[in-house]
C-alpha cells in the first residue's frame, strides 16, 4: 500500500492583478494559510509534504514529485501524475511548461530515454498516445479522424480507450514532436478567466514495455519469459469554474457544464476513496470517462501523483480554497501497487518479438543505422495494422448492432402499419354497412367491394372479423327494433346498440352468425320508399358517417406516411448493408497489406541469408588464399635462408 503524493503549487501573481489586497495566502514551509491583515483566518490552514511557492520551478516540482514515478514506471509500476486547479491556475505550465522552463511532460520524456540508456541489460518498447476528453467524448490527438472512442475493459488489457492510436517510439525528440502536434489539436476557447484556457482533459500516455536481453537474462527470466509493462500517464485536467464569474454561454457553456461535470465526479471518488478501506462502499468511478480511464490511478495499481494548482489572487480565494481541500483529501489516498510483470502474449514486445528477433540478429552485424531506422518502421507498421484490425472488428460490431436496431425498428413499423391496416379496414366496414343502413342507393359495386380491393393492397393485410350479427327477428310487428327492411334483416352489434337507443332485445329471437361476409350487404332488391323512411328516422347516422369518413382519411394518409418512413428505413438498410460490405472489403485489403509487408519481410530475410552467404564465401576465400600466401611466405623465408646460410665460394682466379 502506498499514499498518493501531493503537492500545492502557487504560481506568481498575475501582472495586472492587485497584490495590496488585505487577504493573503500565506505560505510557511509545508503549512498554507489563508490571512486576513496578516492574521490567519480560522478554518482556513492548510499542511501538505510538499508546497511550492510562486518561486518554484518546474524542474523543482519535477524533482520532488514526479522523477520517483518515472524511475518506477520503468522498472515496470504504473505511474500517473496529474494537474488540479481552477481555471488559469498553472496547470498547463506545470505539465508543459515553457521554453526557459520545460514542464514536466517535457522533463519526463527525457529522463525516460536517459534513464533507459543506462540499462544496456534490458530490452525497451516505448508506446505513446495523446488523448483528449472533451465534451465527455474521447478523441485522439495523434490522429483527428478518431474521434468519440469507446472506452472498452478486458482480463487482459484491463479499461482501455478501444482505437486508440499508438506510436512506437525509439527516442525523446520524436515523442516531443507528437506532443507538438498533439498539443495544436487540442480544444482551446476563450473565457474571461484565461485568454487560451483548455477546454479539455488531456492524456498524454507511455507504455513501457521491456524484457531481459538475451544474453543478460537470468536461468529464471528465460524460462518465465516474463515481460514488465507500465503505462504512464500525464494528466493535464481542464480547470473547473464559476459559470458566472466566466460569462460562458453558448458552447462555452455546455463545454463548461460537462468539465465541471467530470471534475464533481473526480471529487467524489477522490472524497470516497479517502473515505479508508472498510466504510468507503462503491466508488463512482463509471460516472466520468475521466475517472474511469483514472480508475487505476485513483485507489488501483499506480504510482500516483497530484499537483494541486492554485491561482493566488484574492478574487479566486473561493476556488482556491476548494482545491486545497480537494489535496487534503487525496493526500489520504492509499494506492495498492505492484510490478506488472506478465507472461501471456498480450505483450507487443513478446508478440513482436518472434518476428523480429532474427531480424535483428542479421542487422547487429552490419551495424547500419538506416536498417535499424528500417526495423522500427517495420514494428511501427506492424503495430498499427494491429490496432487497424482492432478499430475495424469493433466498427464491424457496431454496424452490426445498428442493422440489428434497424431491423427491429422495420419490424415494429411493419407492426404498426399492419395494426393501422386492420383498423382502417374496420372502419371501412363499419362506414360501408352504416351508409347502407341510411340507404346509400348509388353504391357502386367497386364501394361494395372496398374490402377486397384493400385487402389487396397490402400483403400482409387481414380480414377483420365479423363475428357478432343480429339478425332481425322473424315478427316484424315488434317495434322495439328499428332494423330496417332494406338491411335484410342484419344488423352488426353496435349498430344493433344504436337502433334500439341501449335498449335490451329478445335475446332469444338474436341468432349469432359468426363471420358472415356475405350477409353484410343488403341485396340488390332494396327499397327506396322504405330507405328515405330509415333516413328519417335516424338523422345522426349521416353526421357519424361522415365522422367516420375524416377518420378514415386521417388513417389513410397515417397509412401512406408509414409506409413512406418504411421505405426510408430500407433505403437506410440498403444503405448499412453497402458500408458494412466496404468495411469487410477495407478489412481484407488490409489483410492483403499485411500479408505483403510478411512477404517482404521474408524476402528482406531471405536477401540477409544470401549476404550471410556471401560474406562466409569470401571469407572463406580470403582464408584460402591466407593459407596460400602464408606457405608461399614460408617457402620465400626458407629459400632465403637458405641463400644466407649457403658459403659464397669465392670468385675464381682470373
Ligand atoms: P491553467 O492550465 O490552469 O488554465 P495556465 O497553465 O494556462 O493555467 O496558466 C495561466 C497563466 O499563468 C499562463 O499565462 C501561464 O504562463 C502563467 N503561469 C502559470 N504558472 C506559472 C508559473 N509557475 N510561472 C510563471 N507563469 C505561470
Ligand atoms: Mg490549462
Amino acid at each position: 500500500m502506498e499514499k498518493i503524493s501531493v503537492g500545492v503549487r502557487f504560481r506568481p501573481l498575475a501582472s495586472n492583478c492587485d497584490s495590496d489586497s488585505c487577504r493573503k495566502w500565506q505560505i510557511s514551509d509545508k503549512v498554507i494559510s489563508l490571512c486576513h491583515f496578516n492574521t490567519p483566518v480560522s478554518g482556513l490552514t492548510f499542511s501538505f509534504d510538499h508546497v511550492f511557492d510562486h518561486s518554484s520551478s518546474n524542474v523543482m516540482v519535477y524533482n520532488v514529485l514526479i522523477k520517483s514515478i518515472i524511475t518506477a514506471a520503468i522498472d515496470g509500476f504504473n505511474g500517473t501524475a496529474f494537474a488540479y486547479g481552477q481555471t488559469s491556475s498553472g496547470k498547463t505550465y506545470t505539465m508543459n511548461g515553457s521554453d526557459k522552463d520545460p514542464g514536466i511532460i517535457p522533463l519526463a520524456i527525457k529522463d525516460i530515454f536517459h534513464t533507459i540508456q543506462k540499462i544496456p541489460e534490458r530490452e525497451f518498447l516505448i508506446r505513446v498516445s495523446y488523448m483528449e476528453i472533451y465534451n465527455e467524448e474521447i478523441n485522439d490527438l495523434l490522429v483527428l479522424e478518431s474521434q468519440k472512442l469507446p472506452i472498452h475493459e478486458s482480463l487482459e488489457r484491463g479499461v482501455y480507450v478501444a482505437g486508440i492510436s499508438e506510436e512506437i517510439v525509439s527516442n525523446a525528440e520524436q515523442v516531443l514532436q507528437l506532443l507538438e502536434l498533439g498539443e495544436a489539436n487540442r480544444h482551446f476557447g476563450e473565457t474571461n478567466m484565461n485568454a487560451r484556457s483548455s477546454r479539455s482533459h488531456t492524456i498524454f500516455r507511455m507504455v513501457i514495455e521491456s524484457r531481459a536481453k538475451e544474453e543478460n537474462s537470468s536461468k529464471e527470466d528465460t524460462i518465465t519469459d516474463a515481460i514488465r509493462v507500465s503505462v504512464l500517464n500525464l494528466v493535464d485536467l481542464a480547470g473547473s469554474e464559476r459559470i458566472a464569474k466566466t460569462g460562458a454561454e453558448g458552447v462555452r457553456l455546455k463545454e463548461g457544464k460537462h468539465i465541471n461535470k467530470s471534475l464533481m465526479v473526480l471529487g467524489n471518488v477522490i472524497n470516497k476513496l479517502s473515505e479508508g478501506g472498510k466504510t468507503r462502499g462503491h466508488i463512482p468511478y463509471r460516472d466520468s470517462k475521466l475517472t474511469r480511464i483514472l480508475q487505476p490511478a485513483l485507489g488501483g495499481n499506480a504510482k500516483t501523483s497530484i499537483i494541486c494548482n492554485v491561482a493566488p489572487e484574492d478574487v479566486h480565494i473561493e476556488e482556491s480554497r476548494g482545491t486545497l481541500q480537494f489535496a487534503s483529501r487525496a493526500k489520504r489516498i492509499t494506492n495498492c501497487v505492484q510490478v506488472n510483470e506478465i507472461l501471456t502474449d498480450a505483450a507487443l514486445l513478446k508478440k513482436q518479438k518472434l518476428e523480429i528477433e532474427e531480424l535483428r540478429k542479421k542487422l547487429q552485424g552490419s551495424h547500419s543505422e538506416v536498417l535499424e531506422q528500417v526495423l522500427l518502421k517495420q514494428r511501427n507498421d506492424m503495430h498499427k495494422s494491429e490496432l487497424e484490425r482492432d478499430r475495424l472488428a469493433m466498427e464491424l460490431e457496431e454496424e452490426r448492432k445498428a442493422r440489428h436496431d434497424l431491423e427491429q425498428r422495420i419490424f415494429e413499423q411493419e407492426k404498426k402499419i399492419e395494426s393501422l391496416m386492420n383498423h382502417s379496414m374496420s372502419l371501412h366496414v363499419s362506414s360501408a354497412s352504416t351508409q347502407k343502413k341510411v340507404g346509400e342507393r348509388s353504391a357502386t359495386p367497386d364501394e361494395t367491394h372496398l374490402l377486397e380491393f384493400d385487402s389487396l393492397k397490402t400483403p400482409n393485410f387481414k380480414q377483420p372479423s365479423i363475428d357478432f350479427v343480429v339478425r332481425r327477428p322473424n315478427y316484424k310487428e315488434l317495434e322495439s327494433s328499428p332494423i330496417p327492411d332494406n338491411f335484410a334483416g342484419v344488423a352488426g352489434e353496435d349498430l344493433w346498440a344504436r337502433l334500439n337507443n341501449g335498449r335490451i332485445t329478445d335475446l332469444d329471437a338474436l341468432q349469432m352468425t359468426p363471420g358472415l361476409p356475405s350477409q353484410l350487404f343488403p341485396s340488390s332488391e332494396t327499397s327506396l320508399g322504405v330507405l328515405s323512411n330509415e333516413e328519417k328516422r335516424c338523422p345522426r347516422l349521416e353526421e357519424e358517417l361522415d365522422n367516420v369518413r375524416k377518420q378514415n382519411e386521417v388513417l389513410t394518409e397515417q397509412y401512406s406516411k408509414l409506409e413512406e418512413e418504411n421505405n426510408v428505413l430500407k433505403e437506410e438498410k440498403i444503405g448499412l448493408a453497402d458500408d458494412v460490405a466496404c468495411l469487410e472489403n477495407e478489412r481484407n485489403q488490409l489483410k492483403s497489406e499485411k500479408q505483403c509487408l510478411i512477404k517482404e519481410l521474408r524476402e528482406e530475410k531471405r536477401k540477409l541469408n544470401d549476404l550471410r552467404d556471401d560474406v562466409r564465401n569470401l571469407i572463406a576465400a580470403f582464408s584460402q588464399r591466407e593459407v596460400m600466401l602464408t606457405s608461399l611466405c614460408t617457402k620465400s623465408r626458407a629459400i632465403v635462408e637458405n641463400i644466407k646460410t649457403a658459403p659464397i665460394a669465392p670468385p675464381p682466379d682470373s
